[in-house]
């Protein structure tokens, strides 16, 4: 791509500066800076890479990737950005991770593909637009973030899990679900905190709860939902008050928020099986399931939360013991997969033309 004489100045000046947030992915930090030029990622680290008119960038650049860096491109992008490499490599989580595909290069080399996440650092997902803007100009920043560090408690926002460079709904008001269930998804967040510092093994019991709880979810024509489980109810409810029906992507994103409560006691009556391999039973397990749907979800009918412990006890047993011999190394035994917003997204811009309202919910 060519630059203009000022641009190329500028750009080797290094007058604009753009200070990467904590826990940025290097992509949106890099979007954010080539904005400022008026230029897109992909032919500004080009620019800032390129060696006698040639750079060294792998991978397809767009929806749903990180950008990775060897050490010479690492230098070279702090020396343009004029931050050192120490501060990049404390908050941009991306950064320091050297990729098996950049190492035969001595040259500064670029590789886009999708974020490396872990169980801990679970997704990459939309910063608080209220939290972030008043640092990136009112751009959108994406931020590795913990599935426990999905709620911005101090404006009652619901982050959206999802992809860098992922343009639509980025974050959903807690309220959009009125008063009482936005108090519930407050209190279930807080005690999430104290679930995730029980450690690692309690993180990865979430990701296997969210797989199992998003699976039932979705698969409502051979299993319906009890009547006890209200997430059909606030899932319209959210649809109404935010004005604008139930249609692909959204509902994908708004799942894990009107399920968030009964995930978590899944997720916490899994950690509990680990724990106390007698759990295991059926008897134990619905009974430690029922004990952390009434303390997680604020569910306030004894007989509603017994009804719900069951079905969950009824329709989560493989999970419970494909969980279980996860954790004793079985490693064929895997979390169910939770459908990417990416896939719906692309999905979505496939049918371009189509009217929101049109797409049903659906089995995802
Ligand atoms: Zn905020």
């Amino acid at each position: 791509m060519h630059l203009s004489p000022s641009v190329h100045s500028r750009l080797a000046t290094g007058v604009i500066r753009t200070t990467p947030l904590e826990g940025e992915t290097t992509v949106s930090w890099i979007t954010r800076w080539a904005a400022r030029y008026h230029l897109p990622p992909g032919p500004y680290l080009r620019a800032v890479l390129q060696q006698e008119g040639r750079a060294t960038v792998s991978g397809r650049s767009g929806l749903g990737t990180e950008l990775y860096l060897n050490t010479a491109a690492r230098e070279r992008v702090a020396a343009y950005s004029r931050i050192e490499e120490q501060v990049l490599a404390c908050v941009l989580p991306a950064w320091p991770l050297d990729l098996d595909v950049l190492r035969h290069h001595t040259g500064p080399a670029a590789h886009w593909q999708s974020p490396i996440t872990t169980y801990t650092v679970a997704s990459v997902m939309a910063g608080c637009l209220k939290c972030t803007a008043p640092r990136s100009g009112g751009r959108q920043v994406w931020q590795y973030r913990g599935w426990h560090q999905r709620v911005c408690r101090m404006h009652r926002i619901w982050l959206v899990g999802g992809e860098p460079g992922y343009t639509g709904l980025a974050q959903i008001p807690l309220d959009h679900l009125g008063q009482g269930e936005a108090a519930r998804v407050l209190a279930a967040h807080r005690r999430h905190q104290d679930l995730i510092d029980q450690g690692e093994m309690a993180a990865a019991a979430w990701q296997w709860a969210r797989g199992a709880i998003q699976h039932l979810y979705t698969d409502q024509d051979s299993r319906p939902l009890p009547v006890s489980v209200p997430w059909n109810r606030r899932l319209k409810a959210l649809a109404e008050r935010a004005g604008c029906g139930v249609y692909r992507p959204w509902d994908i994103i708004a799942r894990d928020l009107v399920t968030y409560p009964e995930t978590l006691a899944l997720a916490s009556a899994l950690a509990t099986a680990a724990d106390q391999q007698r759990a295991a039973a059926p008897q134990h397990f619905e009974a430690s399931l029922t004990e952390a749907l009434r303390r997680l979800t604020s569910l306030n009918t004894t007989h509603g939360v017994e009804h719900l412990a069951r079905w969950l006890a009824q329709h989560t047993r493989e999970e419970l013991q494909r969980w279980l011999s996860s954790i004793s190394g079985d490693r064929t035994a895997v979390p169910l997969n939770v459908p990417a917003l990416t896939w719906a997204l692309k999905r979505r811009l496939s049918t371009a033309g189509l009217s929101r309202t049109h797409e049903p919910v659906g089995t995802g």
